[in-house]
């Protein structure tokens, strides 16, 4: 593998407040240096550009086609079309700027498969991380994705062939979907003893559990079972938003990670009410001092997987954080809470994952989407036309 030098940008390293010169040596699928010229290598000119970390989605479904079609689409794939709908999703994730991320639900094998399609360079995409089939009840929310599990038996046994397979994470649905007909979108899917069960399982296996919630029942029995991710976190009650401040409180103090997954779908909502319940709660978790993440959970209707930049843009907007902050949370802060220490910042040692782009995105998030060059380990994986 030849080493590269941008030269002629600028270079936000995914933590400081502003930006530095560009010249950023990359060898041997590593960052070899930062800011300085060493000479090596060939000559990349990214004049006009920002080079950054590679952004990192907390949240996707790389088998969900993001359209209004997508149950009918998912019914009728076979296994191979499947993975082949899966592969062109991830390219598209990679050619945005997307190098890791963290899909929260798909056919286990399938995810599997594809993870280690991705890795070996077999087929063109981001680096995954993968649950396979969300844990679930018999025909509550996602069981159509093949994992419905009742009782800690059960349960127990559902951890166990998931790790047996090779996946990285644990994900339980704590409350039901509006995606899934039938199931409650308010109420726990699961009692705490049941989601102990889960945790304690995964934990034994060095497992981390990302549990979906929207109904603050659910969110209370998630946390109240020690899960180390809450999905979406909604605070969704009977009469809107259900807000629980102790709660939030509480998840601050156990170092929780919240994936809020808020997308470019929001910019969808009619309702200014909600909108504005929406920022509170955002708001709220950032100030009460969640570990928060980015995320869209991309491949739902109307949030196409590579809008995670749209989606920085209306996390910043709801959240009230500058450019800066947002980003920090696609890079640098997920790296570090997905448990990543080998990227998400620019510095010598860690995985040469790189995202240029023209403009400044730590003054304008839209410069996200004015991709010029994608590196992966080391290697332009995308060069825009
Ligand atoms: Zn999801």
């Amino acid at each position: 593998m030849t080493a590269i030098t941008l030269r002629g940008g600028m270079a936000w390293d995914g933590l400081a407040d502003g930006l530095v010169d560009a010249p950023l040596v990359v060898d041997e699928g590593r960052i070899a240096a930062v800011g300085t010229d060493t000479g090596a290598g060939a000559s990349l000119d990214v004049s006009g550009c920002t080079v950054m970390p590679g952004l990192i989605e907390g949240h996707a479904h790389l088998c969900f086609n993001a359209g209004n079609d997508w149950r009918a689409v998912f019914d009728n794939d076979s296994p191979g079309r499947m993975l082949l709908r899966m592969a062109a999703h991830g390219r598209a994730m990679l050619e945005a700027g997307i190098t890791t991320v963290r899909d929260l639900g798909a056919p286990a094998g399938l995810a599997i498969e594809m993870r280690d399609a991705f890795a070996s360079g077999l087929a063109p995409g981001p680096d995954l991380l993968v649950s396979g089939a969300p844990i679930t009840t018999t025909g509550g929310h996602c069981w159509f994705m093949g994992g419905e599990a009742d009782g800690e038996l059960e349960l127990r046994k559902a951890v166990r062939a998931r790790v047996k397979a090779g996946v990285d994470w644990i994900k339980v649905m704590a409350t039901g979907g509006q995606m899934t007909r039938g199931t409650n979108t308010l109420a726990a899917q699961y009692s705490v003893d049941e989601l102990r069960a889960v945790v304690e399982e995964a934990h034994r296996l060095g497992r981390r559990v990302a549990a979906h919630c929207h109904g603050t029942a659910g969110i209370r029995a998630a946390v109240e079972a020690g899960v180390d991710s809450l999905e979406h976190c909604s605070f969704m009650g009977r009469a809107g938003m259900d807000r629980d401040d102790a709660l939030i409180d509480r998840m601050a103090a156990n170092g929780t990670v919240v994936s809020p997954t808020i997308s470019i779908g929001y910019r969808r909502w009619r309702d200014e009410g909600q909108r504005k319940q929406r920022a509170e709660l955002t708001r709220r978790l950032l100030s009460a001092g969640c570990r928060v993440i980015a995320s869209t959970d991309c491949g739902i209707p109307s949030v196409p997987h590579s809008a995670l930049g749209a989606g920085l843009e209306v996390l910043a907007e709801l959240g009230g954080l500058t450019p800066v902050q947002a980003l920090r949370l696609a890079t640098s802060t997920s790296a570090e809470l997905l448990g990543l220490p080998d990227r998400g910042v620019l510095e010598p040692g860690r995985r040469a994952d790189l995202l240029v782009v023209s403009g400044d995105p730590t003054r304008d998030l839209a410069a996200l989407s004015r991709v010029r060059y994608v590196v992966k380990g080391g290697e332009v994986v995308f060069a825009a036309p």
